[in-house]
């Protein structure tokens, strides 16, 4: 086994690899970039080297430098992580030249399934089923063309070279494929540099079931069974799970037994993923087809990790010393169910755009494991919530690497207790600074076709009315939130310091405020009323009701109009940010004392702070009356509230008569000065 290896990577994944090798007593090497300075992955591996600036090709892509740092470190072996160098058949070949250990497959079998037309025609060879379609190396536009009709339309012209969803064209008509094609072609050629496309028939409602596989040295080649990938936005995977829901013994043993198949088919070394795409016909039989083979660890490798048991980076390193597999096929085993959701820095209702900004509050599940850091975790008794993040709180998301915040992986014995611990995660996990995804995944975890299982990639279409545009805590809550974790920090900053208390109606004895928020872009006011027992109502939006609240540790326990939510809220400046079971949304504070009893009397006038009944007058015309004194009682929310004087002065006039309904802001007395 090596003494040290090295990182070629950052985030949750360099991380990750680290927090397994510090368990197996190997030493790492980080290597960052100028924005990593002080990046979390630092911290997890015994040695940094900085490689660059921010631009990945002058840090993280920079071969020379990454060698050169393993070189000084006495590194042995280079772990790739994913994205980055990890399917880079040249750099594969650069470590090997440099007498270091690639941790990955060969550089032959990187760049023979590297090519989505070539890597196809290894695969007909080796007996995998295809999706019907052409590969051919005849580009003629015109056979092109007479396949595409051969095979039926839809079709889907995909770049040769392509990946990450990028150089795909669906084509619905024979008369939009010529035009399809150009632009594929162009956006290949821009992208990869090979304008080489092939054309496949479009999968109707598919599903994206791929394999976790793992070769050795020594002719060894297993399965650690599938995940279910099929929840993409843009082709992009949001949810995995394992096992795959519906996947029968039977299914799973031809699935098993055909990436096999594909890996032997290119001497297949370390761990690797075989990508099937799912036709699910009306009688629910189920047709796989190869789509390509990921030479790497995937992002969603966690999932399989916690239904097997095994720790994958594990084998990985195992393999790469020249270790056979850990294990024999018929000695894995696969337990209950996982899923993991990929947090991400990004705004679902605005196309997903990624953001950016520092994590100002990053709380996670409170009983959640963590990949990461010094203390790699037993993977044997799978965590029921895992964390792989490569950030903490304080960090910034910035626009150089990619959005991915987190992953969270849960576990359950069954997909519906994997499912309700997913949702219980995703409400406990506080993110405030750049716009999450949070919101959104908890949404498609409720949605019906998640949770009763009807996957297909078309799941998140077919369901955007439930995933976009939602905002599910309402102002009501907001706003009595945003106000008991306001009065709970004045009654804290009161406790430390007498004079900063900012309730100045209880120096005059007042019994209400009315408060300016800001909620979703429109100004609100809201009216808190304080009993003589020291009961509050609140009156906000279309509730008017009695409002107490108390902590329970860091949450705030809030009851109002009859009516109990567990709440967190961070205030941070003048907004509150709010997280309720239900979702999480924010409340602007505009002005705290917007309109109190004590301030409403300017120039010698005194109106009503909320729409009411005049019971009565305390003072005539021509009345001396001191500060604080009573001068009227209004009956509104069903409470009395009594209107003390701002100031000392003269009672001038009484505008109105006991009995008559004023509305709010209505003069009711002129006071003379
Ligand atoms: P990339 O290498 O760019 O990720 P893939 O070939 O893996 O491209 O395909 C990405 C996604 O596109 C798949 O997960 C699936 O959702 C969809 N897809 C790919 N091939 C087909 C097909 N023949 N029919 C329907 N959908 C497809």
């Amino acid at each position: 086994m090596f003494d040290k290896i090295l990182i070629a990577n950052r985030g949750e994944i360099a991380c990750r690899v680290a927090a397994t090798a510090r368990r197996m007593g190997i030493r790492t090497v980080a290597v960052y970039s100028d924005a990593d300075r002080s990046a979390l992955h630092l911290l997890a591996c015994d040695e940094a080297v900085h490689i660059g600036d921010n631009a990945p090709k002058d840090s993280y892509l920079h071969w020379e430098r990454i060698l050169e740092a393993a070189k000084t470190t006495g590194a042995q072996a280079v772990h790739p992580g994913y994205g980055f160098l990890s399917e880079n058949a040249a750099f594969a070949q650069a470590c090997a030249d440099a007498g270091l250990v690639f941790v990955g497959p060969t550089p032959a079998s990187i760049s023979a399934m590297g090519l989505k037309s070539h890597s196809k025609r290894l695969m007909e060879r080796a007996g995998v089923p295809l999706v019907p379609g052409y590969h051919g190396a005849d580009q003629d536009p015109v056979l092109l063309r007479a396949q595409a009709g051969r095979i039926g339309y839809p079709v889907l012209i995909k770049a040769s070279a392509g990946g990450g969803g990028k150089g795909m064209r669906a084509v619905e008509r024979a008369e939009d494929f010529d035009a399809a094609l150009a632009s594929c072609k162009r956006e290949a050629l821009n992208g990869f540099g090979d304008d080489a496309v092939l054309i496949e028939k479009y999968v109707q409602r598919p599903r994206h079931i791929e394999f976790q596989i793992f070769g050795d040295q020594h002719g060894n080649c297993v399965h650690l069974f599938e995940r279910d990938c099929s929840v993409q936005r843009r082709h992009q995977k949001v949810l995995e799970e394992s096992p795959a829901p519906g996947m029968t013994p039977e299914l799973r043993e031809r699935m098993g037994a055909a990436a096999v198949a594909a890996a032997r088919a290119v001497h297949y070394v370390g761990a690797g993923t075989v990508e099937f795409i799912v036709e699910q016909r009306d009688d629910g039989a189920m047709a796989f087809f190869f789509m390509e083979m990921n030479t790497r660890l995937q992002v969603e490798h966690p999932v399989t990790e916690a239904v097997t048991g095994l720790d994958l980076v594990e084998w990985q390193l195992r393999v790469a010393s020249g270790e056979p597999l850990p294990l024999a096929q018929h000695a894995i085993t696969i337990d209950g169910h996982a899923i993991e959701a990929r947090i991400c820095a990004e705004t679902p209702d605005n196309h997903f755009l990624p953001a950016t900004g520092e994590l100002a509050v990053l709380r996670w599940p409170p009983h959640a494991a963590f990949m990461r850091n010094t203390d790699g975790m037993a993977l044997h008794d799978a965590a029921a919530v895992r964390i792989d993040s490569g950030v903490r709180q304080g960090d910034t998301i910035t626009p150089h690497y990619d959005s991915m915040v987190a992953k969270l992986i849960v576990h359950g014995r069954d997909r519906a207790q994997a499912l309700a611990r997913l949702d219980a995660a995703l409400a406990q996990t506080h993110i405030v600074g750049p716009g999450t995804n949070l919101q959104f995944l908890r949404h498609v975890v409720r949605s019906p076709s998640f949770s009763k299982a009807h996957l297909d990639t078309g799941l998140i279409p077919r369901e955007q009315a439930l995933l976009f545009g939602q905002e599910p805590v309402g102002l009501e809550i907001a706003a009595a939130a945003a106000l008991a974790a306001t009065l709970l920090r004045e009654h804290d900053s009161e406790d430390a310091d007498p004079f900063s208390r900012r309730d100045g109606w209880r120096a005059y004895g007042l019994a209400q405020r009315t408060i300016g928020f800001e909620f979703q872009g429109d100004p609100v006011r809201a009216l808190v009323c304080y009993g003589h027992d020291g009961a509050l109502q609140l009156q906000v939006g279309a509730r008017v009701g009695a409002l107490s609240f108390s902590r329970v540790g860091d949450a705030i326990d809030l009851q109002f109009a009859g009516q109990r939510h567990r709440v967190h809220v961070y205030l941070l400046g003048d907004t509150a940010h709010v997280f309720a079971p239900h979702g999480a949304t924010r409340i602007r504070i505009v002005d705290l004392l917007a309109h109190s009893g004590d301030s409403q009397g300017e120039g010698g006038r005194l109106s009503a702070p909320m729409p009411g009944k005049l019971l009565s007058f305390a003072v005539r015309a021509g009345e001396s009356v001191r500060k604080g004194q009573a001068l009227a009682v209004i009956e509104a929310m069903k409470m009395e509230h009594s209107i003390a004087s701002p100031s000392d002065g003269t009672v001038s006039e009484l505008l109105y008569a006991p009995g008559d309904q004023v509305a709010e802001g209505a003069e009711l007395l002129r006071l003379a000065s």
